[in-house]
Protein backbone atom coordinates (compact mmCIF):
# COMPACT_ATOMS: atom_id res chain seq x y z
CA UNK A 1 0.00 0.00 0.00
CA UNK A 2 1.17 3.33 -0.66
CA UNK A 3 0.00 6.83 0.81
CA UNK A 4 -0.44 9.63 -2.10
CA UNK A 5 -1.26 13.42 -0.80
CA UNK A 6 -3.35 11.38 2.39
CA UNK A 7 -5.20 8.97 0.76
CA UNK A 8 -4.21 5.42 0.71
CA UNK A 9 -3.87 3.42 -2.37
CA UNK A 10 -3.83 -0.08 -2.03
CA UNK A 11 -0.89 -1.94 -4.27
CA UNK A 12 0.01 1.74 -5.79
CA UNK A 13 3.71 0.93 -4.31
CA UNK A 14 5.30 -0.41 -7.98
CA UNK A 15 3.42 2.90 -9.49
CA UNK A 16 5.58 5.40 -7.51
CA UNK A 17 4.91 8.94 -8.15
CA UNK A 18 7.64 11.34 -9.69
CA UNK A 19 9.65 13.43 -6.70
CA UNK A 20 7.67 15.99 -4.91
CA UNK A 21 9.23 19.19 -6.58
CA UNK A 22 10.55 21.70 -3.70
CA UNK A 23 10.54 25.20 -3.87
CA UNK A 24 13.10 26.61 -1.29
CA UNK A 25 13.06 29.88 0.43
CA UNK A 26 15.57 30.39 2.09
CA UNK A 27 18.02 27.93 0.67
CA UNK A 28 21.41 29.59 1.83
CA UNK A 29 20.27 29.55 5.60
CA UNK A 30 20.58 26.67 8.48
CA UNK A 31 17.19 25.29 7.48
CA UNK A 32 17.75 25.62 3.98
CA UNK A 33 20.95 23.25 3.69
CA UNK A 34 19.26 20.82 6.13
CA UNK A 35 16.35 20.30 3.43
CA UNK A 36 18.93 20.45 0.49
CA UNK A 37 20.41 17.26 2.87
CA UNK A 38 17.37 15.74 2.85
CA UNK A 39 16.68 15.75 -1.05
CA UNK A 40 19.89 15.00 -1.61
CA UNK A 41 19.39 11.71 0.37
CA UNK A 42 15.91 11.32 -1.15
CA UNK A 43 16.29 11.62 -4.56
CA UNK A 44 13.74 9.30 -5.73
CA UNK A 45 11.22 11.09 -3.77
CA UNK A 46 12.05 15.17 -3.50
CA UNK A 47 13.28 17.49 -6.07
CA UNK A 48 14.98 20.71 -6.01
CA UNK A 49 12.97 22.44 -8.27
CA UNK A 50 13.75 26.07 -7.27
CA UNK A 51 15.98 28.17 -5.00
CA UNK A 52 15.84 31.45 -3.59
CA UNK A 53 18.04 33.66 -0.97
CA UNK A 54 19.21 37.04 -0.75
CA UNK A 55 22.89 37.91 -0.33
CA UNK A 56 25.09 34.69 0.14
CA UNK A 57 25.06 34.68 -4.16
CA UNK A 58 28.41 32.40 -4.15
CA UNK A 59 26.46 29.41 -1.77
CA UNK A 60 23.39 29.41 -3.93
CA UNK A 61 25.37 29.41 -7.13
CA UNK A 62 27.22 26.30 -5.56
CA UNK A 63 23.79 24.67 -4.73
CA UNK A 64 22.31 25.92 -8.04
CA UNK A 65 24.84 23.79 -9.84
CA UNK A 66 24.70 20.68 -7.75
CA UNK A 67 21.15 20.53 -7.44
CA UNK A 68 20.44 21.45 -11.06
CA UNK A 69 17.01 23.55 -9.98
CA UNK A 70 14.87 24.75 -12.79
CA UNK A 71 14.25 28.25 -11.10
CA UNK A 72 16.91 30.48 -8.87
CA UNK A 73 15.52 33.57 -7.60
CA UNK A 74 17.88 36.08 -6.52
CA UNK A 75 16.37 39.12 -3.81
CA UNK A 76 18.84 41.41 -4.72
CA UNK A 77 19.95 43.46 -7.42
CA UNK A 78 23.39 42.65 -6.77
CA UNK A 79 23.17 38.69 -5.77
CA UNK A 80 20.95 38.67 -9.61
CA UNK A 81 24.11 40.57 -11.15
CA UNK A 82 26.63 38.15 -9.95
CA UNK A 83 24.73 34.95 -10.74
CA UNK A 84 23.81 36.76 -14.28
CA UNK A 85 25.61 34.25 -16.88
CA UNK A 86 27.00 31.71 -14.45
CA UNK A 87 23.95 29.30 -13.45
CA UNK A 88 23.64 26.00 -15.37
CA UNK A 89 22.38 26.70 -18.39
CA UNK A 90 19.16 24.76 -17.97
CA UNK A 91 18.43 26.99 -14.97
CA UNK A 92 16.33 30.26 -14.82
CA UNK A 93 17.28 33.49 -13.22
CA UNK A 94 14.28 35.23 -11.35
CA UNK A 95 14.75 38.59 -9.31
CA UNK A 96 12.97 40.21 -6.23
CA UNK A 97 9.74 39.49 -5.51
CA UNK A 98 8.44 39.27 -9.26
CA UNK A 99 10.56 36.60 -9.67
CA UNK A 100 9.95 35.07 -6.02
CA UNK A 101 5.67 35.30 -7.02
CA UNK A 102 6.95 33.45 -10.60
CA UNK A 103 8.72 30.77 -8.09
CA UNK A 104 6.64 29.72 -6.41
CA UNK A 105 3.18 29.55 -8.57
CA UNK A 106 4.53 27.73 -10.90
CA UNK A 107 2.71 24.80 -11.85
CA UNK A 108 5.50 22.13 -11.05
CA UNK A 109 5.47 23.11 -7.70
CA UNK A 110 4.14 20.04 -5.23
CA UNK A 111 5.67 21.98 -2.00
CA UNK A 112 7.15 25.53 -0.88
CA UNK A 113 9.61 25.77 2.13
CA UNK A 114 9.40 29.19 3.72
CA UNK A 115 12.65 29.27 5.39
CA UNK A 116 13.30 32.73 5.12
CA UNK A 117 14.32 33.97 8.97
CA UNK A 118 12.16 36.94 10.07
CA UNK A 119 9.58 39.31 8.80
CA UNK A 120 10.64 39.73 5.24
CA UNK A 121 9.66 35.64 5.29
CA UNK A 122 6.15 36.79 5.01
CA UNK A 123 6.07 37.67 1.53
CA UNK A 124 6.98 34.20 0.23
CA UNK A 125 4.66 32.69 2.37
CA UNK A 126 1.78 34.67 1.48
CA UNK A 127 2.23 34.45 -2.36
CA UNK A 128 2.85 30.71 -2.13
CA UNK A 129 -0.54 30.44 -0.22
CA UNK A 130 -2.27 32.89 -2.86
CA UNK A 131 -1.35 30.32 -5.17
CA UNK A 132 -2.60 27.48 -3.67
CA UNK A 133 0.46 25.54 -2.30
CA UNK A 134 1.35 23.45 0.25
CA UNK A 135 3.59 25.74 2.14
CA UNK A 136 6.29 23.80 5.22
CA UNK A 137 6.29 26.44 7.07
CA UNK A 138 9.54 27.16 9.18
CA UNK A 139 9.30 30.69 9.22
CA UNK A 140 7.92 31.29 12.80
CA UNK A 141 7.72 35.13 12.22
CA UNK A 142 5.53 34.67 9.43
CA UNK A 143 2.26 33.24 11.90
CA UNK A 144 3.48 35.58 14.79
CA UNK A 145 3.25 38.66 12.49
CA UNK A 146 0.04 37.79 11.16
CA UNK A 147 -1.24 34.46 12.03
CA UNK A 148 -4.99 34.76 11.45
CA UNK A 149 -4.48 35.99 7.91
CA UNK A 150 -2.40 33.91 6.98
CA UNK A 151 -4.68 30.83 8.08
CA UNK A 152 -7.62 32.72 6.69
CA UNK A 153 -5.74 32.80 3.16
CA UNK A 154 -4.45 28.98 3.25
CA UNK A 155 -8.35 28.44 4.27
CA UNK A 156 -10.02 30.06 1.03
CA UNK A 157 -7.09 29.42 -1.05
CA UNK A 158 -7.44 25.66 -0.56
CA UNK A 159 -4.10 25.83 0.56
CA UNK A 160 -2.08 23.80 3.38
CA UNK A 161 0.43 24.80 6.00
CA UNK A 162 2.70 22.40 7.32
CA UNK A 163 4.93 22.96 10.32
CA UNK A 164 8.58 22.58 10.19
CA UNK A 165 9.49 24.20 13.66
CA UNK A 166 10.51 21.31 15.60
CA UNK A 167 7.93 21.72 18.51
CA UNK A 168 4.93 21.84 16.23
CA UNK A 169 6.00 19.33 13.96
CA UNK A 170 5.88 17.09 17.32
CA UNK A 171 2.37 18.47 18.11
CA UNK A 172 1.02 18.05 14.65
CA UNK A 173 2.28 14.46 14.48
CA UNK A 174 0.97 13.74 17.82
CA UNK A 175 -2.16 15.20 16.73
CA UNK A 176 -2.45 12.80 13.73
CA UNK A 177 -1.58 9.64 15.80
CA UNK A 178 -3.99 10.33 18.66
CA UNK A 179 -7.33 12.08 16.99
CA UNK A 180 -9.64 9.24 15.75
CA UNK A 181 -9.52 10.91 11.95
CA UNK A 182 -6.39 12.84 11.35
CA UNK A 183 -7.19 15.22 8.56
CA UNK A 184 -4.32 17.41 6.79
CA UNK A 185 -4.25 20.90 8.26
CA UNK A 186 -6.22 23.26 6.04
CA UNK A 187 -6.34 24.99 7.94
CA UNK A 188 -5.39 23.02 11.02
CA UNK A 189 -9.11 22.09 12.48
CA UNK A 190 -10.16 25.02 15.16
CA UNK A 191 -13.00 25.13 17.36
CA UNK A 192 -15.72 23.38 19.46
CA UNK A 193 -16.72 20.50 17.33
CA UNK A 194 -13.23 19.82 15.46
CA UNK A 195 -10.71 17.42 16.40
CA UNK A 196 -8.46 19.96 18.52
CA UNK A 197 -11.70 20.24 20.81
CA UNK A 198 -10.70 16.62 21.93
CA UNK A 199 -7.04 18.32 23.12
CA UNK A 200 -6.93 19.37 26.13
CA UNK A 201 -3.36 21.40 26.06
CA UNK A 202 -0.45 21.43 24.44
CA UNK A 203 3.34 21.80 25.96
CA UNK A 204 5.74 22.79 24.31
CA UNK A 205 10.04 22.12 25.04
CA UNK A 206 12.39 24.44 25.20
CA UNK A 207 15.74 23.68 25.73
CA UNK A 208 16.77 26.95 27.89
CA UNK A 209 19.38 28.37 25.71
CA UNK A 210 22.99 28.73 27.31
CA UNK A 211 22.06 30.90 30.37
CA UNK A 212 19.75 27.87 31.94
CA UNK A 213 19.92 28.33 35.72
CA UNK A 214 21.34 31.84 35.45
CA UNK A 215 20.03 34.62 37.22
CA UNK A 216 18.89 38.43 35.89
CA UNK A 217 22.42 40.03 37.71
CA UNK A 218 24.52 37.13 35.64
CA UNK A 219 23.03 37.73 32.08
CA UNK A 220 23.24 42.03 32.06
CA UNK A 221 26.64 41.99 30.47
CA UNK A 222 27.01 38.41 28.47
CA UNK A 223 28.98 38.72 25.33
CA UNK A 224 27.52 38.17 21.92
CA UNK A 225 29.98 34.82 21.63
CA UNK A 226 28.12 33.79 24.97
CA UNK A 227 24.70 34.41 23.39
CA UNK A 228 25.14 32.44 20.46
CA UNK A 229 26.66 29.20 22.39
CA UNK A 230 23.72 27.11 21.72
CA UNK A 231 24.12 23.66 24.15
CA UNK A 232 21.48 21.37 21.53
CA UNK A 233 20.79 23.25 18.17
CA UNK A 234 23.16 24.71 15.32
CA UNK A 235 21.07 27.56 13.92
CA UNK A 236 20.80 30.95 12.07
CA UNK A 237 22.14 33.41 14.76
CA UNK A 238 18.42 35.49 15.09
CA UNK A 239 16.97 31.83 16.32
CA UNK A 240 20.08 31.29 18.52
CA UNK A 241 19.60 34.70 20.03
CA UNK A 242 15.82 33.79 20.41
CA UNK A 243 16.25 31.16 22.10
CA UNK A 244 19.13 32.28 24.97
CA UNK A 245 16.23 34.95 25.68
CA UNK A 246 13.15 32.47 24.98
CA UNK A 247 11.97 35.16 22.75
CA UNK A 248 12.32 31.90 20.78
CA UNK A 249 9.60 30.09 22.95
CA UNK A 250 7.52 33.33 23.65
CA UNK A 251 7.09 33.41 19.37
CA UNK A 252 6.33 29.72 19.43
CA UNK A 253 3.47 30.58 21.74
CA UNK A 254 2.06 32.20 19.13
CA UNK A 255 2.76 30.75 16.34
CA UNK A 256 0.45 27.43 18.38
CA UNK A 257 -2.07 29.90 19.06
CA UNK A 258 -2.38 30.24 15.18
CA UNK A 259 -1.68 27.27 13.55
CA UNK A 260 -3.43 25.05 15.88
CA UNK A 261 -5.98 27.50 17.08
CA UNK A 262 -5.72 26.54 20.44
CA UNK A 263 -6.66 29.24 22.97
CA UNK A 264 -3.37 30.68 24.98
CA UNK A 265 -4.10 29.03 28.68
CA UNK A 266 -4.02 25.36 26.35
CA UNK A 267 -0.38 26.24 25.78
CA UNK A 268 2.09 25.85 28.27
CA UNK A 269 6.16 25.71 28.36
CA UNK A 270 8.58 23.32 29.68
CA UNK A 271 12.26 23.36 30.29
CA UNK A 272 13.59 20.03 28.66
CA UNK A 273 17.71 20.61 28.47
CA UNK A 274 18.30 17.57 26.55
CA UNK A 275 16.14 18.18 22.94
CA UNK A 276 14.76 15.06 23.11
CA UNK A 277 11.03 15.35 23.97
CA UNK A 278 9.89 17.90 21.28
CA UNK A 279 6.30 18.75 22.38
CA UNK A 280 3.51 16.52 24.08
CA UNK A 281 -0.03 16.73 23.66
CA UNK A 282 -2.50 16.08 26.13
CA UNK A 283 -5.96 15.25 25.45
CA UNK A 284 -9.31 15.58 27.04
CA UNK A 285 -9.40 11.59 28.44
CA UNK A 286 -5.59 12.30 30.20
CA UNK A 287 -3.70 10.61 27.67
CA UNK A 288 -0.47 12.38 26.74
CA UNK A 289 1.43 11.89 23.37
CA UNK A 290 4.92 12.67 22.81
CA UNK A 291 7.25 13.06 19.93
CA UNK A 292 10.38 11.81 20.39
CA UNK A 293 14.32 12.17 18.32
CA UNK A 294 17.54 13.34 18.52
CA UNK A 295 17.95 17.27 17.82
CA UNK A 296 18.31 17.09 14.61
CA UNK A 297 15.92 19.40 11.73
CA UNK A 298 16.46 17.37 9.22
CA UNK A 299 13.34 14.89 10.80
CA UNK A 300 10.49 17.64 10.79
CA UNK A 301 11.75 19.23 6.95
CA UNK A 302 11.40 15.86 5.88
CA UNK A 303 8.07 14.67 7.61
CA UNK A 304 6.87 18.57 6.19
CA UNK A 305 7.82 17.65 2.61
CA UNK A 306 6.83 13.73 2.35
CA UNK A 307 3.66 14.52 4.74
CA UNK A 308 2.02 12.13 5.47
CA UNK A 309 4.66 9.57 4.46
CA UNK A 310 7.30 8.33 6.49
CA UNK A 311 10.47 6.76 5.13
CA UNK A 312 14.46 6.39 5.94
CA UNK A 313 15.63 9.61 5.78
CA UNK A 314 19.51 11.62 6.74
CA UNK A 315 18.25 12.39 10.20
CA UNK A 316 19.63 11.00 13.02
CA UNK A 317 18.23 8.57 15.49
CA UNK A 318 18.12 8.06 19.21
CA UNK A 319 20.63 5.77 20.80
CA UNK A 320 19.02 4.34 23.76
CA UNK A 321 21.65 3.52 25.10
CA UNK A 322 23.42 6.24 25.88
CA UNK A 323 20.08 7.88 27.12
CA UNK A 324 19.61 7.63 30.82
CA UNK A 325 17.65 10.65 31.72
CA UNK A 326 15.37 13.10 30.35
CA UNK A 327 14.82 16.10 32.49
CA UNK A 328 11.98 18.74 32.68
CA UNK A 329 11.84 21.73 35.15
CA UNK A 330 10.13 25.25 35.09
CA UNK A 331 10.81 28.17 33.01
CA UNK A 332 12.32 31.03 35.29
CA UNK A 333 9.71 34.09 34.49
CA UNK A 334 11.68 36.31 36.42
CA UNK A 335 15.13 35.90 34.30
CA UNK A 336 13.35 35.51 30.67
CA UNK A 337 10.52 38.23 31.01
CA UNK A 338 10.46 37.47 27.08
CA UNK A 339 8.15 34.17 27.34
CA UNK A 340 5.38 36.41 29.44
CA UNK A 341 5.41 38.93 26.51
CA UNK A 342 4.65 35.80 24.44
CA UNK A 343 1.48 35.14 26.16
CA UNK A 344 0.25 38.49 26.13
CA UNK A 345 0.67 38.87 22.58
CA UNK A 346 -1.16 35.21 21.93
CA UNK A 347 -4.00 36.75 24.42
CA UNK A 348 -4.35 39.46 22.88
CA UNK A 349 -3.82 38.99 19.17
CA UNK A 350 -4.46 42.15 16.74
CA UNK A 351 -1.19 44.30 16.05
CA UNK A 352 0.62 42.71 18.95
CA UNK A 353 2.56 39.97 17.45
CA UNK A 354 3.34 42.57 14.56
CA UNK A 355 4.83 45.00 16.18
CA UNK A 356 6.45 42.30 19.05
CA UNK A 357 8.49 40.55 16.40
CA UNK A 358 9.45 43.39 14.79
CA UNK A 359 10.81 45.30 17.91
CA UNK A 360 12.61 41.84 18.65
CA UNK A 361 14.58 41.55 15.54
CA UNK A 362 15.39 44.85 15.67
CA UNK A 363 16.74 44.47 18.96
CA UNK A 364 18.14 41.44 18.26
CA UNK A 365 20.31 42.78 15.47
CA UNK A 366 21.01 45.87 17.61
CA UNK A 367 22.87 43.31 20.47
CA UNK A 368 24.75 41.02 17.66
CA UNK A 369 26.02 44.28 16.55
CA UNK A 370 26.76 45.39 19.97
CA UNK A 371 24.70 47.80 20.19
CA UNK A 372 22.23 47.04 23.34
CA UNK A 373 22.66 44.73 26.12
CA UNK A 374 21.20 41.32 26.14
CA UNK A 375 18.50 42.58 28.87
CA UNK A 376 17.78 45.06 26.67
CA UNK A 377 15.96 43.12 24.11
CA UNK A 378 13.09 41.97 25.94
CA UNK A 379 12.92 45.78 27.65
CA UNK A 380 12.86 47.43 24.43
CA UNK A 381 10.13 44.81 23.40
CA UNK A 382 8.34 45.65 25.91
CA UNK A 383 8.51 49.40 25.92
CA UNK A 384 7.06 49.26 22.21
CA UNK A 385 4.50 47.13 22.69
CA UNK A 386 3.07 49.14 25.58
CA UNK A 387 3.29 52.18 23.60
CA UNK A 388 1.94 50.97 19.65
CA UNK A 389 -1.41 51.68 18.80
CA UNK A 390 -3.26 48.43 19.12
CA UNK A 391 -6.04 47.27 17.06
CA UNK A 392 -8.16 43.99 17.07
CA UNK A 393 -8.27 43.61 13.37
CA UNK A 394 -5.87 44.64 11.43
CA UNK A 395 -5.11 44.62 7.72
CA UNK A 396 -2.00 43.00 6.01
CA UNK A 397 -1.05 47.00 4.78
CA UNK A 398 -1.30 47.89 8.43
CA UNK A 399 1.10 45.26 9.89
CA UNK A 400 3.25 45.91 7.39
CA UNK A 401 2.93 49.62 8.62
CA UNK A 402 3.40 49.28 12.27
CA UNK A 403 6.52 46.46 11.70
CA UNK A 404 8.36 49.55 10.00
CA UNK A 405 6.93 52.04 13.16
CA UNK A 406 8.20 49.22 15.99
CA UNK A 407 11.55 48.94 13.75
CA UNK A 408 11.95 52.86 14.09
CA UNK A 409 10.92 52.86 17.51
CA UNK A 410 13.45 50.26 18.58
CA UNK A 411 15.93 52.47 16.99
CA UNK A 412 14.92 55.63 19.18
CA UNK A 413 14.85 53.98 21.86
CA UNK A 414 18.88 52.70 21.72
CA UNK A 415 19.96 56.07 20.94
CA UNK A 416 18.46 57.54 24.49
CA UNK A 417 18.64 54.45 26.11
CA UNK A 418 22.23 54.08 25.05
CA UNK A 419 23.00 57.17 25.32
CA UNK A 420 21.57 58.05 28.69
CA UNK A 421 24.01 54.91 30.21
CA UNK A 422 27.21 56.05 28.41
CA UNK A 423 26.72 59.65 29.05
P1 LIG B 1 19.51 31.60 8.72
O1 LIG B 1 19.91 32.95 9.20
O2 LIG B 1 20.48 30.50 8.85
O3 LIG B 1 19.06 31.69 7.18
C1 LIG B 1 18.16 32.64 6.74
C2 LIG B 1 17.86 32.47 5.27
O4 LIG B 1 16.96 33.51 4.88
C3 LIG B 1 19.10 32.63 4.36
O5 LIG B 1 18.96 31.78 3.26
C4 LIG B 1 19.01 34.09 3.90
O6 LIG B 1 19.63 34.35 2.65
C5 LIG B 1 17.50 34.23 3.76
N1 LIG B 1 17.04 35.61 3.84
C6 LIG B 1 17.32 36.53 4.79
N2 LIG B 1 16.70 37.70 4.53
C7 LIG B 1 15.99 37.49 3.39
C8 LIG B 1 15.15 38.31 2.59
N3 LIG B 1 14.92 39.60 2.89
N4 LIG B 1 14.57 37.76 1.50
C9 LIG B 1 14.81 36.49 1.14
N5 LIG B 1 15.62 35.67 1.85
C10 LIG B 1 16.20 36.17 2.96
O7 LIG B 1 18.14 31.25 9.48
P2 LIG B 1 17.61 29.79 9.95
O8 LIG B 1 17.73 28.83 8.81
O9 LIG B 1 18.21 29.46 11.26
O10 LIG B 1 16.09 30.11 10.21
C11 LIG B 1 15.16 30.28 9.16
C12 LIG B 1 13.75 30.33 9.77
O11 LIG B 1 13.44 29.05 10.31
C13 LIG B 1 13.60 31.34 10.91
O12 LIG B 1 12.32 31.90 10.85
C14 LIG B 1 13.73 30.48 12.17
O13 LIG B 1 13.02 31.01 13.26
C15 LIG B 1 13.10 29.17 11.69
N6 LIG B 1 13.58 27.99 12.40
C16 LIG B 1 14.90 27.66 12.34
C17 LIG B 1 15.39 26.55 13.00
C18 LIG B 1 16.83 26.14 12.87
O14 LIG B 1 17.18 25.06 13.36
N7 LIG B 1 17.68 26.91 12.25
C19 LIG B 1 14.50 25.72 13.84
C20 LIG B 1 13.11 26.13 13.80
C21 LIG B 1 12.68 27.23 13.10
P3 LIG B 1 21.22 34.74 2.54
O15 LIG B 1 21.92 33.78 3.44
O16 LIG B 1 21.54 34.47 1.10
O17 LIG B 1 21.38 36.17 2.93
MG1 LIG C 1 11.36 25.43 17.73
Amino acid sequence: MAVREGILVPGADSARACPRRVALLGSTGSIGTSCLEVIESLPERLEAFGLCAHTRWEALLEQARSFRPRFVAAMTGEAARQLAGKLPPDCQLLIGEEGLAELVAQPEVDVVLAAVVGAAGLTGTWLALEAGKTVAVANKETLVMAGPLVMELAGRRGARVLPVDSEHSAIFQALQAGLAAPSPPTPLPQGEGSQVSQVRRVVLTASGGPFRGKKRSDLENVSVEEALRHPTWRMGPKITVDSATLMNKALEVIEARWLFGLSPDQIEVIIHPESIVHSFVEFKDGSVLAQLSPPDMRLPIQYALLYPERVEGPARRLDWSELSTLTFEQPDAQTFPALELGYEVARRGGTCGAVLNAANETAVSRFLAGELGFLDIPRVCRAVLDEHPYSARPTLSELHALDRWARQEVVRWTRTNMCSVTA
